[in-house]
């Protein structure tokens, strides 16, 4: 087994051999023929995170050892099948579904290993799909995809599920109003897809880069305004007719999410996805006089996974922009996405 792994954060990625995996007990050991790259694996790469107010976390508090091969939206064909693991064969191509809890505690046995407080997500505490296999600790960790494409299908475990996962906190929203995403992103696009699915029309996208406003536009949001305005709040306003009801911050630093905030009307809902990190200053009689509810969120669940599949599988879910790009070039994968060159999704293809 060969592993793009992280070897020192914010150094390049090295090619590891360590020995190929035999499967245990319920254990599945699936051969990755694509893996999309996240915003999460330059974070794992960089080895911190920014919880505002001068307050660091680094990736090796959260349990994860070095080397590790990042990467963790995962498709390949299951090469390897422990004694106790039914329901799935040697040949079948699935998807990976990551967020692995400790599938004991009433979070995992309701398929929400998402909010596990043990997680073991693959590409993060396991080996990720920077390598040439990964190994799942069940089968039910496994989606089939039908004849969906396998480079579109791959990022529906990371960004299809958190972008779902997040539409479904605004509520019940009436499909006419406005929606504001701040980030145009490979998340942003794949929101836009996510919300039109859904039957949303009326998308205001935000990002600074000119780039990715475009690719909002062509998906067909609405409106894209430069993040980098003097007045972002104004814009939105006014190309949202009022202030909305609705925000997602797939960046998610101090200044976008209280721009965001700002945007909401009385009864809004902002959801929090991105991990720029950072912090902002909260007027808490303000949340009163104009009430609104700020909703973190964390990928999504198992269940998510199924109603995605199910609406790509219905021809509802265009797919998003995706450049394949070789599983060698993983290095400078990571760093067209750091210098924000990418637009969609980049997909690592081969084992
Ligand atoms: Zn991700
Ligand atoms: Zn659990």
């Amino acid at each position: 087994m060969r592993l793009w792994a992280v070897v020192e954060n914010g150094q390049p990625l090295q090619c590891v051999e360590v020995e190929d995996p035999k499967p245990q007990g319920s254990e599945v050991v699936v051969e990755v023929s694509h893996c999309g790259v996240c915003h999460s694996d330059l974070h794992f790469w960089k080895g911190t995170y920014d919880l505002g107010n001068g307050n660091i976390l680094k990736i090796t508090d959260r349990g994860v050892t070095l080397p590790r091969a990042p990467g963790h939206e995962v498709l390949g064909k299951v090469v390897a099948v422990g004694p106790d693991a039914t329901g799935v064969a040697v040949g079948d191509r699935r998807i990976v579904y990551p967020w692995i809890g400790c599938g004991n505690c009433a979070r995992c046995k309701a398929g929400e290993d998402n909010l596990c407080d043990k997680q073991a997500s693959v590409g993060v505490v396991r080996h990720g799909g920077f390598g040439s296999h990964v190994v799942v600790p069940h089968p039910r960790y496994l989606f089939a995809y039908g004849d969906l494409d396998p480079a579109v299908a791959t990022t529906f475990s990371c960004s299809g599920i958190t972008v779902y996962s997040a539409i479904r906190k605004l509520g019940d929203l009436d499909p006419d109003r406005p929606v504001l995403l701040v980030g145009a992103g490979g998340l942003g696009l794949a929101a836009i897809s996510m919300l039109q699915a859904l039957g949303h029309r009326h998308i205001i996208a935000v990002d600074i880069s000119e780039a990715k406003r475009q690719a909002a536009l062509d998906a067909g949001a609405e409106a894209a305004i430069d993040g980098t305005d003097a007045n972002v709040v104004a814009a939105v306003v006014e190309a949202a007719g009022g202030l909305v009801p609705a925000a997602i911050d797939f960046v998610n630093n101090g200044k976008t999410a209280s721009m965001a905030l700002d945007c909401l009307s009385r009864g809004g809902r902002l959801v929090l996805v991105g991990v720029a990190g950072g912090d902002f200053s909260l007027s808490t009689a303000g949340m009163i006089f104009r009430p609104r509810s700020i909703i973190g969120s964390a990928t999504g669940s198992q269940q998510d996974l199924r109603d995605v599949l199910k609406l790509a599988q219905a021809g509802k879910l265009k797919p998003i922009p995706v450049t394949v790009m070789p599983k060698d070039d993983a290095n400078a994968a990571l760093m067209k996405l750091k210098a924000g060159e990418a637009t969609g999704r980049l997909v690592l293809e081969g084992a």
